[in-house]
């Protein structure tokens, strides 16, 4: 197009088209000044409003919390979902309550129920009576308590029905994989610890594996499945009773760290001596509640950090 207009022009209008692009050069010159001066400027302003990589915008955060003799585990995910397992006893709803008010949780988008045992539902009680819930998972089982029948009556009275947790039923959060591995897909379970719901939670290349109370025969039944169980952290199961944490579910898993919620001096003798034996054999780093109070653990879904 250039090429024509040259060919077609006179003297005087090469003069004044030179003139043009000299004009055009220096506005050039000026905006790339301007560019230069004030673009970098902009473009820190827009990292720190959003992360460069928009995949993993935030951290994972997952609590044990020190429930004395029981479980309770509450998890954030980057994205700010929030999921609670178990709740320790009764006498211990308050406490993880308050753990929740602390850190300004005022809802529990998903709450898993591992299994129907006091030391597990009896503090989801308090929990789901005073916040805001968006579902609950729980196996399908029943047991004949009043805690377990308090435990129902607080699901009903929030409107709330229960999902059937089993291996294969994902939870759709948008920014972790959470996944249920165990227990065996059944129409209901004669033991109560095997029933428990095992959860696998991926966030980047971190995975946790929460394992309830389940036993050997569930795990059994996880290794058998062909499920991917591998982790960098496992909440062992069943407070460090031997009745759990088989060599072979532990080498499934390879775990670095082990994280095992009991109570100080409690009657069961948790953790039992052979399980720890286990795991220093494997050369896995023991964190228990009994010891180290509530274990706050961190990842940006490369690195784990215990705070
Ligand atoms: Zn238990």
């Amino acid at each position: 197009m250039f090429i024509i207009v040259h060919n077609k022009s006179i003297v005087g209008e090469e003069t004044a088209l030179k003139t043009k692009n000299v004009r055009n050069f220096v506005t050039l010159i000026v905006l790339l000044i301007i560019v230069v001066l004030f673009v970098p400027a902009c473009d820190i302003e827009y990292y720190v409003d959003e992360p460069s990589n928009p995949d993993i915008p935030g951290n994972l955060d997952v609590y044990f919390i020190d429930v004395g003799q029981g479980d309770s585990i509450f998890i954030r995910t980057p994205n700010d979902n929030t999921i609670l397992i178990d709740g320790g006893e009764a006498d211990q709803g308050e406490n993880v309550l308050n753990f929740l008010k602390e850190l300004g949780v005022d809802k529990i988008d998903v709450i898993v129920a591992t299994h129907l045992h006091s030391d597990h539902i009896g503090g989801l009680i308090t929990v789901i009576e005073n916040i805001d819930i968006g579902s609950i998972y729980m196996p399908k089982t029943t047991h004949n308590t009043k805690t377990f029948e308090k435990f129902v009556l607080s699901v009903k009275q929030k409107g709330l029905q229960f999902k059937p947790a089993y291996a294969g039923v994902d939870i759709p959060l948008d920014d972790v994989d959470a996944n249920f591995v165990g227990p065996e897909k059944k129409d209901t379970y004669d033991d109560l610890n095997n029933s428990s719901a095992v959860l696998k939670l991926k966030y980047g290349d971190v995975s946790f594996i929460f394992t309830g109370d389940a036993e050997k025969e569930s795990e059994e039944y996880m290794l058998s499945s062909g499920q991917n169980l591998r982790a960098q952290v496992l909440k062992v199961g069943h407070h460090g009773s031997t009745t759990s944490t088989s060599e072979e579910f532990l080498k499934a898993i390879s775990p670095e760290y082990a994280i095992i919620s009991c109570g100080e001096g409690n009657k069961y003798g948790h953790p039992h001596k052979e399980i720890i034996q286990l795991l220093e054999e494997f050369g896995i780093e023991i964190y228990r509640t009994d010891r180290d109070g509530t274990i706050h653990v961190m990842s940006d879904g490369k690195q784990i950090e215990f705070k």
